[in-house]
């Protein structure tokens, strides 16, 4: 596998929820996403318009439904993504979202809605701000 970089037609398609996921598909996209230092990696971003995408800390989220916690309000951070090397984008995020059931607050709950967006076809270079800092990609 290798990091699909805008611009891409893979890149911004809505993806289609998939039936199965092929083990061996997703240990690829985690040691890529080990060797690239990500903090997360959606199927688009192989090259396959899915709707599912892996976290550094080894989760998996398949079509995801991503509810947002809005008691805590918005953040915006600076963020860097695989598919847009050497670019930081701020963008505003929910500080706390619920997944599943679960609660995710801070760095997990950023990436879980960066690469959210990437199964809309969605980037940070069309919903934040282009800066100059460098940070973690996802
Ligand atoms: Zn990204």
């Amino acid at each position: 596998l290798n990091i699909i970089t805008a611009p891409n037609d893979v890149l911004t398609m809505v993806c289609y929820t998939p039936q199965s996921l092929n083990i061996n598909f997703l240990a690829e996209m985690f040691a890529l996403m080990d060797q690239h230092k990500g903090l997360g990696l959606a199927a688009p971003q192989v090259g396959l318009p899915a709707r599912f995408f892996i976290t550094s800390w080894g989760e998996v989220f398949v079509d995801p439904e991503i509810i947002p916690i809005e008691e805590y309000g918005k953040v915006v951070v600076p963020e860097g993504c695989l598919s847009i090397p050497g670019e930081t984008y701020e963008v505003e995020r929910w500080r706390v979202v619920e997944v599943n059931g679960k609660r995710y607050g801070d760095v997990a709950a950023i990436v879980i809605q960066h690469e959210a967006d990437h199964l809309d076809g969605i980037l940070i270079s069309e919903k934040g701000k282009l800066c100059q800092s460098t940070t973690p990609k996802s």
